[in-house]
């Protein structure tokens, strides 16, 4: 029952793997072009890539002969037998990436070497010798791959949105244009020309592509030990976002992904920024061709260290060294500004927070038809009047804000932060924060595209600068975002504006809002089940933070109400718990 398959189909399968999307050629056509020693490259991109993706260098150009030969698999002028691989100094090695893009695109080759006074022009169409003719062209090589995936309909339904695919060929271009700082490059989408990069130091290149604010954010990092030289910058904690954005690992100018690395530098950063966030950081490490094994995976974005413990310890301890030799660490007080991760207790103080056991089969709302309020108003009540009546001057009430009119439930708040109450055996202690964040979110998901969504107009529309490629993923949502009453618009090259916004709260942080949106965007979690509850969710929480410390008793309760009607008060949408519950047991035993 076996049959070998036909030679074009197990091309196109092999092809897969090296270029998934117009990005991946991207990717690979650059590297090809640095790799040919030019010292300009020009990346002219149509439609997001799905027309048109060309590359234009400078380099060492090829002769007739080659110009042929590269697109046959396994071709590389760059290694001639193993033992090579374990000394690789170019971006290429495996022959394959060429002979791919033919079998799923149409190709257009021109090149020619500083030796020949002619060049050569190739067109390849699946992987057939179309055309091969002698032209008249500049040093270096031209590569235009057109109408990827023409072969391969099924592969071409999977693309993304043109933002989409966009933004990834942003972000390989920047990638190879990070690592390359040396090198002149332009991209070009649509015929606008999106970035000019002249030759330039590493941070002058980091500088161009994110923006000059970054001049004063950037912390250098500086290390040389036998087996590796580390360099590059951190972003000092205070500029740390609540998107992944910025991570950029450079080994021997390769970008790669490295968990263990990015595991060294969140240690490294641990207590100078919250949980929500994440370090931002450009690092460049050399380390000898020969202890690292580029061949693991067909992008080569991942890589082997022959000593990853060491790697792992020296970054660890050098960008902590740096962030203390800048000062940066005492000077923070992270945890009040910018951040939405809410510090439980006052600075300062410790206190040990009660062990808390929660029976899990127990459900107190199971409940559905009536409020859990409604139900138990008057027991709250006679058990608050009985518990907590003859405790008012005592030191332990003092920790406890009490309030709440003689009519309305007992609930009381303790630094604004929990809320207290109780139920008929034992105690409830819920965060209000995530409360509010549960309720809000439960709110805009049911006036998810009524036009007559309650949005306020800003009086200063909130500008937020983003790197392009976040822009282009907030020009997609824009439509998305509008439904739930944000209104959204680019605003020059490199920000966005945020015109209304759902809420009459006038203390929104809009860069803290765009973050987390875009955050949940770029990765995939299975909380929501609809994209757009991914906004509502970042909206619920700009706003449960900027009332935060502000909300009035009377809010308070009626924000409890508001929790207990809900369908499952017990957890967010992320399966956090919103309350806890100490029971009756758990409090005896407390003063045994
Ligand atoms: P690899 O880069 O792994 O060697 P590719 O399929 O990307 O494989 O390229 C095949 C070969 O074509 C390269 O080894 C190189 O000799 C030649 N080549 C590709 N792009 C260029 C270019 N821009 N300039 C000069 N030579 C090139
Ligand atoms: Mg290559």
């Amino acid at each position: 029952m076996i049959e070998l398959l036909p030679e074009n189909v197990a091309n196109q399968i092999a092809a897969g793997e090296v270029i998934q999307r117009p990005s991946s050629a991207v990717k690979e056509l650059l590297e090809n072009a640095v790799d040919a020693r030019s010292t300009k490259i020009q990346l002219i991109v149509k439609d997001a890539g799905k027309s048109l993706v060309q590359v234009i260098d400078n380099g060492f150009g090829m002769n007739a002969s080659d110009a042929e030969k590269c697109f046959k698999k396994h071709a590389t002028s760059k290694i001639k037998s193993a033992d090579d691989l374990f000394n690789i100094s170019s971006k290429g090695f495996r022959g394959e990436a060429l002979s791919s893009i033919a079998a799923i695109a149409h190709v257009e080759l021109k090149t020619r070497t500083p030796e020949d006074d002619i060049g050569t022009q190739v067109i390849m169409e699946g992987n057939q010798l179309v055309k091969k003719e002698t032209i008249a062209c500049p040093i270096g090589t031209s590569f235009a791959m057109k109408n990827l995936f023409f072969n391969v309909p099924a592969r071409r339904n999977f693309l993304k949105s043109d933002n989409v695919e966009t933004k990834h060929i942003i972000d390989e271009f920047q990638r190879v244009a990070m690592a390359h700082h040396d090198i002149h490059f332009t991209m070009h989408h649509n015929e606008h020309l999106l970035f000019d990069l002249p030759s330039a130091n590493r941070k002058q290149r980091i500088l161009s592509i994110f923006g000059k604010k970054y001049n004063e954010r950037l912390v250098p990092i500086e290390e040389t030990t036998s087996i590796s030289k580390i360099h590059g910058f951190v972003v000092k904690p205070e500029f740390a976002k609540r998107t992944r954005g910025e991570q950029f690992i450079f080994v021997n100018n390769r970008f790669i992904k490295n968990s263990s690395i990015n595991h060294a530098i969140n240690v490294s950063f641990k207590d100078l920024i919250s949980k929500e966030h994440f370090p931002s950081y450009f690092l460049f490490i050399e380390v000898p061709t020969n202890t690292i094994d580029v061949n693991i995976h067909p992008t080569k974005t991942e890589i082997k260290f022959e000593d990853e413990r060491a790697i792992y310890t020296m970054i660890k301890s050098c960008v902590r060294n740096s962030l203390g030799k800048y000062n940066v660490a005492p000077t923070l007080d992270f945890e009040t500004e910018s951040s939405f991760n809410l510090p439980p207790i006052e600075q300062g103080k410790t206190i040990t927070p009660p062990s808390i056991k929660v029976n899990p089969n127990y459900n107190p709302f199971h409940k559905e038809t009536k409020g859990y309020v409604e139900e138990n108003l008057d027991l709250i009540q006679q058990n608050f009047q009985k518990e907590f009546d003859h405790s008012n001057h005592n030191d332990y009430a003092e920790n406890f804000s009490s309030f709440g009119s003689v009519s309305s439930p007992h609930f009381l708040s303790y630094k604004n932060r929990y809320v207290v109450t109780t139920q008929e055996n034992g105690l409830l202690l819920i965060d209000l924060f995530r409360a509010h964040q549960q309720i809000k979110f439960e709110e805009l998901k049911a006036n998810y595209s009524n036009v007559n969504i309650i949005t306020q107009k800003l009086l200063h529309p909130l500008e937020v600068d983003l790197s392009s490629g976040d822009i282009q993923l907030c020009v997609e949502l824009k439509e998305e975002f509008l439904k739930l009453g944000v209104e959204i618009d680019q605003f020059g090259k490199d920000s966005v504006v945020i015109h209304s916004f759902p809420t009459t709260s006038t203390s929104i942080d809009a860069r803290a809002f765009i973050e987390s949106c875009l955050e949940s965007f770029k990765h995939e979690n299975t909380h929501f089940e609809h994209p757009y509850e991914k906004i509502a969710w970042g909206i619920a929480e700009s706003y449960a933070y900027s009332r935060l410390n502000k909300l009035k008793n009377e809010e308070i309760n009626h924000l409890m109400e508001s929790l207990f009607s809900l369908a499952s008060p017990k957890f967010n949408v992320k399966g956090l718990p919103i309350l806890s519950e100490i029971d009756e047991n758990e409090i005896s035993k407390m003063f045994k």
